[in-house]
């Protein structure tokens, strides 16, 4: 379809409203997001073999520059639908970008609550922006996820974590998009595993579509948690996860379940890839395919590197990778990791020199 002004994307609501639990139109609270790229991969895509296609799911390019906005609509929507007053979330950081944003947007209070110390600024800078009450837990994710559990039992607050079946229902649009773009679902698919609502959701966006006939196949779900948080993989919960990924530093997650079946029925699999490893992924996209994540969302990227380099995907192969957030979220990391600025004096022989001509 043509988008005009007089016929903009609406926001995932209304554009996938057949697949979506029923939305009065006046409690809709959006932000036009979804309908993000997926972008080839031009460079890369020749490391993984012949034949073999690479594409990209840049969520960064969302409202406030992760997923999460695609659950966050439906959430807050809801939340209004219902009269709730306030909402509430821990968070890693995009969560409670999101939440705020979208709470500013619908009039309602939001309280955020983040690991002290351990969230990337671009994060806690949307958090604060949006006018929301941050309060910061001298502890972890998980501690912050018990509290926000408690408090949404006793008091008359909506919690938008993915334990909130709305987020999950929100969040499954992107599968959406990738097939209406395809023509159908991908080989693989490669995406960051942290608290698991997004593997969950994905899963479930594919299969509703093949049950609606949309599409006649499945994908393989390829889920990755970075090795020092990865319950998961390992089996039971990690009780300080720790990762440069901060995104995905989580040791108990709330869809675990979920994250399982989701691999079991896709014939998939949940892996586990080092710091090393999502920070080589991590440049290798700045710098070959010119696009910016941060460092959760190239988990899935390292992830395809992994699995490739034991000569995993044949001819016809159709990957898809979700980067599940904006790289300007994390500058830290960006600067830590780059190769630094080099100072001269202002005369133009200083920078000749410095030229690879
Ligand atoms: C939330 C988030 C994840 C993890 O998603 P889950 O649904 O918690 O597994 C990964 N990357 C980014 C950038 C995120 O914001």
């Amino acid at each position: 379809m043509v988008r005009t002004a007089k016929n903009p994307w609406r926001g995932v609501i209304s554009e996938f409203r057949d697949f979506l639990p029923e939305v009065k139109e006046d409690s809709i609270v959006t932000l036009q997001e979804g309908n993000t790229p997926l972008l080839k991969s031009i460079n890369i895509t020749s490391m993984l073999g012949k034949g073999v296609t690479l594409l990209f799911k840049y969520e960064g390019l969302n409202p406030t520059a992760s997923f999460k906005d695609r659950g966050m609509t439906m959430a807050v929507s809801k939340a209004r639908e219902d009269g709730s007053k306030a909402i509430i979330c821990a968070s890693t950081g995009n969560t409670s970008a999101s939440a705020t944003a979208y709470a500013a947007r619908a009039g309602m209070k939001a309280y955020v609550l983040i690991p002290k110390g351990n969230i990337a600024l671009g994060k806690l800078s949307q958090a604060m922006m949006h006018g929301a009450k941050v309060i910061q837990i001298e502890g972890n994710f998980d501690n912050a996820l018990a509290i926000v559990r408690e408090i949404a039992e006793k008091y008359p607050i909506t919690v938008v974590n993915s334990i909130n079946p709305y987020r999950i229902e929100g969040q499954k649009t992107a599968a959406f998009e990738i097939c209406q773009v395809l023509g159908q679902a991908p080989s693989y698919h490669f995406i960051p595993v942290g608290n698991a609502g997004n593997i969950t959701a994905y899963w479930k966006g594919y299969k509703e579509f093949h049950k609606a006939g949309s599409i006649s196949n499945l994908p393989r779900m390829m889920g990755f948690q970075a090795e020092g948080a990865a319950p998961i993989v390992l089996g039971h919960p990690v009780d300080e996860p720790k990762t440069v990924a901060s995104a995905i530093r989580i040791g108990n997650p709330a869809n675990w379940e979920d994250a399982l079946k989701a691999r079991d029925e896709s014939d998939g699999l949940i892996d586990m890839v080092s710091d090393k490893e999502i920070i080589e992924a991590y440049r290798l996209l700045a710098i070959n395919e010119g696009i910016f994540c941060e460092p959760a969302s190239a988990a899935s990227m390292a992830g395809v590197l992994k699995i490739s380099k034991e000569g995993f995907f044949k001819e016809g192969d159709t990957i898809v990778c979700t980067l599940t957030g904006h790289g300007l979220k994390d500058p830290d990391t960006a600067i830590e990791t780059s190769e630094k600025p080099i100072t001269v004096k202002p005369r133009t022989e200083d920078v000749i020199k410095l030229l690879e001509i």
